[in-house]
């Protein structure tokens, strides 16, 4: 056992027993753990704000290697996003970005990039327009994918390589990226996709985070880019399952396929 201090993100928390919380947090230099908060209910403790989810936070902690559960000596905030909870869309999406986090990232394998692109999307939620936060989560969906090795291909076809110029193009999530018109016999499965949205999905991968609120979609675009990314994250990274932290704002919007009800295609 030894003591250990880092950055972290809380991802989300739970009550245990009477006076303490169980708080997953994603952390700069040992990945995803689990901390036991002990007595931070108890009032006065300033413990409990500080571990909101979303907050970004420095934290020290005995480190027992091969355990689960680690338990919380001291924390403090760095940083706090106050307009992610003030904002029902803001919250949604940043729910969302913690969901998966804690979904597809097992245990303990630190990735500083990944820290840091967490850190980056939160930001940019809690200083943009919520009208953009479906755009900024579509963004950080890519490269969150690209941070496991997956990167999606939407400048050129994907099987001949020839540049993306026509209608009539397909995604293929299998292959990994756009097929062209001569080439889209290769997978039948494909997904018709717009020859405006393919620029868009090239534009969200390639340009940071923060340069994509002048982004507008259409409704045709971002339903074809929902398909597109929940194919991609079927296929590749095995996830299936429906984001509840979307349900609420698909529920309110369910003509434009927000919130999409499940990631499968
Ligand atoms: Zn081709």
């Amino acid at each position: 056992m030894s003591i250990s201090q880092t950055q972290a993100i809380v991802l989300n928390r739970y009550v245990m027993g009477d006076s303490s919380l169980l708080v997953t947090v994603y952390t700069r230099e040992f990945g995803k753990i689990k901390l036991v908060a002990r007595g931070a209910r108890k009032s006065k403790n300033q413990r409990a704000s500080a571990l909101e989810p979303f907050t970004h936070i420095s934290i020290t902690f005995r480190h027992k290697e091969q355990r689960d559960l680690q338990t919380l000596n001291q924390v403090e905030v760095v940083q706090s996003y106050r307009y992610l909870g003030e904002d029902l869309t803001r919250m949604s999406y940043a729910g969302a970005v913690s969901e998966l986090v804690n979904r597809l990232v097992i245990g303990e394998e630190p990735s500083v990039e990944l820290f840091d692109l967490i850190l980056q999307v939160l930001d940019a939620l809690n200083r943009e327009q919520p009208v953009v936060a479906e755009l900024l989560f579509w963004g950080f969906q890519l490269r969150f994918a690209m941070s496991f090795g997956y990167a999606p291909q939407f400048e050129q076809c994907v099987a001949c390589g020839e540049g993306l110029q026509e209608e009539s193009l397909r995604f293929s999530a299998p292959l990994g990226g756009m097929l062209c018109r001569g080439c889209r016999s290769q997978d039948t499965d494909a997904i018709q996709v717009s020859l405006g949205t393919v620029r868009m999905l090239a534009r969200l991968q390639a340009h940071p985070l923060d340069r994509l609120s002048i982004i507008r979609p259409s409704r045709q675009s971002r339903h074809e880019t929902n398909r597109v990314i929940r194919s991609f994250f079927a296929y590749h990274m095995d996830d299936t399952r429906e984001l509840k932290s979307l349900r609420f704002l698909d529920s309110i919007d369910p003509g434009t396929d927000i919130a999409s009800k499940t990631l499968a295609p």
